[in-house]
């Protein structure tokens, strides 16, 4: 027997239930959080680590952006194509909000706009099996 696959959500259409976005369970990382994440010292460490059996995939599928691991590399690369992935690299591109542009903004020092950064989706391994 082959392995069924779930095709869609059964909310389709229906309105978003707003308790699950609030449930702490399965809250990921802020975006501020996600931003020292992409410092290439970080992200090394999070895109190569070690084997956990107690998390998704092991650990080894892991989306920077999102911070979500994925059971495989398939699953990862579907992710990246995605809706949801597409809009948090939209919102990264935007530096986090610092203290000191507040200071800036309240007329100490002068106002540099915040800058934007380019965010790109990580390169995966090519090799499929
Ligand atoms: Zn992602």
């Amino acid at each position: 027997m082959g392995k069924s696959k779930q095709v869609g959500k059964h909310s389709k259409g229906k309105k978003k239930n707003i308790s699950k976005t609030w449930k702490t369970k399965r809250r990921t990382k802020d975006l501020d959080q996600i931003h020292a994440d992409m410092i290439p010292v970080n992200a090394v460490k999070l895109l190569k680590q070690d084997v956990d059996y107690d998390v998704t995939g092991c650990a080894q599928h892991y989306c920077l952006h999102c911070a979500r691991y994925f059971v495989n590399l398939k699953t990862l690369k579907e992710h990246f194509k995605s809706k949801p992935h597409k809009k948090r690299l939209k919102k990264l591109k935007e530096e986090p909000y610092t203290q000191a542009e507040a200071e800036r903004a309240a007329g100490m020092g002068s106002y540099i706009p915040p800058k934007t950064v380019e965010v790109h989706t990580q390169q995966v391994e090519e090799d499929m099996d």
